[in-house]
């Protein structure tokens, strides 16, 4: 069921933008994914609305038959939507001081397609008549409309236009709007009368080739998995030498599978240890906030003093070399089961805690993608764990146990330089990640996709045992690499590495906080939602710069394993795929979150990831 209250076509009361006004509007559309209406006005503007900004027309009627505080003529005439009653202009009886005049005055000369973040503005639009354009919180050039730019409100204390920006989805929180009716309107505007039904969302768009392309997956995932380690394992890894079947008792030992519960259940009870901040994620559909400990760095470190004194007392970390398939086997019948169980639990849940993205109504769909969006043991998030613990943290120990592994078998007294390499790089992208784990709460996976076989198999499985492909290469395939290439190489890194953390670490800093005065040399674009884009300094680069750093990265993990073998070369391929999949997925998410503030944006800047390519 969908998670709307108002129906398409319905006529409810919508809110302006950044106003305490409401009008009659039509509902055309909603986004289960921004849980956001689009609204149609009788002059023919669109605007996208949170739920709380639109209120039923009875709710309307109900207030008026109550209220004595002003008269029903004067009320009925400030409601209905003509030219001399638009929204972009103040209540009657607003009265503006001289300064205010002259403040306006100056400001309407400003352009404002681009919005320092040094000087937080806001500003209202009014709709003229003829207008069809969908509106969506953009400012317009003043070459194309000067007149119709009023400005309401100039220099909002920091610290307020912080809260408002911050808001997801929202135009600004209730105290600000008390603040803002006191000062620009005559009347007390309504408030809901009845509590708001929760309806839940339907996810309609279905991704991933819907039932049938889900359907495959669950089954190619895991064959792509245990073929690229049949591969690494032969002489000859050629792409057309294909590795023969294994028995089918070799692939479990009982042993094997125990020491991966064990690494599990530990980094869970790493991961439950009071130590580290709680933070705050983003507000869920229903407003509520959940909450989440930050200690991923702590639970490296205690993994990292585990393994130690596990080679202090000489265990042979090759062990996991050795046993490399059973260690893949267990870790795919494990999230198998997780996903069983997680599809299970999702039955009971309240609707209004389904994921987006996995409510389709079809069995396989939603096992695959994942039902329940944050599912919960107590305090024990399932989805947070996995997505950074137990396969991030494993991959560097697989890793690690590969260097071993490489120094026994040829007898090194130190590991390759190729090796080094490669466990550098990817130990300083784990670390990065742990480092910036809160960012992690404003990702796709945490906001929108739900907990299912999709992120189980690939946090458990596809992270720690595919990631690790080019040291699990480079035991069976030594390849020896110069120091001017070794140095070509780690100058690659450093570059994606650069622009990836740089780019990310901008966006992070700019949703936490759009008023840091670091990023006053950076301008944005607002949208109707109060979040900004940005439009230069990385995001001005091209729309996914972070992708891009990361794809380099890839690139320079691979490198090190030589040119004998497409083999190790398939995590960049693969990753390209991804992120191009990904980034197709969020543009999408943005055109329904932001409409034209984001085609404005794509105008502004027209690559993808690729400058100039793509
Ligand atoms: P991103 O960090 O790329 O975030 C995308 C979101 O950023 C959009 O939905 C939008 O969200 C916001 N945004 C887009 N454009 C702008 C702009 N111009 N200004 C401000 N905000 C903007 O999402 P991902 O979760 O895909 O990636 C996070 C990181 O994880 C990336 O570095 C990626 O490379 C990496 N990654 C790694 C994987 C791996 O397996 N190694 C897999 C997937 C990702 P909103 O407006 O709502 O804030």
């Amino acid at each position: 069921m969908p998670n709307r209250k108002f129906a398409d076509g319905e006529v409810v009361m919508g809110r302006w933008p950044g106003s305490v006004l409401y009008y009659e509007v039509q509902v055309t559309n909603y986004d289960d994914v921004a849980h956001l209406y689009t609204v149609k006005y009788k002059d023919g503007t669109e605007l996208a609305l949170k739920e709380s900004d639109i209120r039923s027309q009875s709710s309307f009627k109900h207030r008026k038959s109550q209220s004595s505080s002003s008269s029903p003529s004067r009320r009925s005439s400030s409601r209905s939507r003509s030219r001399s009653r638009s929204p972009g202009r103040p209540p009657r009886g607003r009265r503006r001081s001289a300064s205010q005049s002259r403040e306006h005055k100056d400001d309407k000369k400003k352009t404002f397609q681009e919005t320092s973040l040094a000087l937080p503005v806001l500003v209202l639009f009014k709709p003229s008549e003829n207008n069809t354009k969908r509106y969506n919180g953009e400012p317009e050039s003043t070459e194309k409309n000067d007149t119709s730019c009023i400005i309401l409100e100039q220099k909002l204390k920091p610290d307020l236009e912080v809260k408002r920006v911050l808001e997801q989805y929202s135009l600004r929180s209730r105290k600000d709007d008390k603040k803002k009716e006191e000062i620009y309107s005559e009347k007390k505007t309504f408030v809901a009368v009845k509590p708001i039904e929760k309806v839940p969302t339907k996810t309609k768009e279905l991704e991933f080739g819907g039932r049938i392309g889900t359907f495959m997956l669950i089954f190619l995932l895991p064959a792509t998995v245990f073929y690229l380690l049949l591969m690494c394992k032969q002489d000859d890894p050629s792409l057309l030498n294909f590795p023969p079947l294994p028995a089918l008792e070799s692939l479990w030992e009982g042993r094997v599978f125990g020491i991966f519960l064990l690494w599990f259940f530990l980094q869970a009870v790493f991961y439950l240890l009071p130590i580290g901040k709680v933070v705050e994620g983003l507000p869920l559909s229903n407003g509520r906030k959940l909450q989440y400990r930050i200690n991923g760095v702590y639970a490296f470190i205690l993994s990292a003093a585990a393994i130690g004194a596990l080679l202090y007392f000489e265990f042979e970390l090759h062990y996991l070399y050795n046993h490399f398939m059973q260690f893949a086997v267990s870790a795919a019948v494990f999230s198998l089961a997780l996903s069983i169980y997680l599809y299970v639990r999702s039955l009971k849940a309240p609707e209004e805690e389904l994921a987006p993205g996995g409510n389709s109504g079809y069995f396989i769909y939603d096992f695959f993608t994942g039902h329940e969006l944050n599912p919960r043991i107590g305090s024990f998030d399932l989805k947070y764990f996995c997505e950074l613990r137990p396969g991030l943290i494993g991959w560097v120990v697989i890793n690690l146990a590969m260097l071993l592994a490489e120094m026994k078998i040829h007898s090194l007294s130190v590991p390759s330089l190729a090796m080094i390499l490669v466990n550098s790089f990817q130990l300083l992208y784990v670390v990065d990640a742990l480092w910036n784990e809160e960012a992690i709460l404003t990702t796709m996976d945490i906001t929108h996709d739900g907990f299912g076989f999709m992120l189980a198999f690939g946090d458990l499985v596809w992270v720690p045992f595919v990631y690790s492909l080019q040291a699990f290469y480079l035991v069976g395939h030594p390849t020896t690499i110069t120091w001017p290439i070794a140095a070509a190489i780690t100058v690659l890194n450093c570059v994606g590495y650069y622009i990836f953390r740089s780019a990310n670490s901008q966006k992070n800093n700019f949703r936490r906080n759009p008023a840091d005065p670091k990023l006053a040399n950076l301008k944005f674009i607002p949208t109707a939602t109060g979040k900004g884009l940005l439009v230069t300094g990385w995001w001005g680069f091209v729309r996914h710069p972070n992708y891009l750093g990361d794809i380099i990265m890839a690139l320079a993990w691979s490198l090190p394993c030589g040119f004998n073998h497409i083999l190790p070369y398939f995590y960049v391929i693969y990753f390209i795929c991804l992120l191009v999949h990904r980034e197709a997925r969020d543009e999408h998410h943005c055109k329904q979150k932001y409409g034209l503030a984001w085609e404005r944006y794509c105008q502004r800047v027209p690559y993808r990831i690729f400058p100039y390519i793509y």
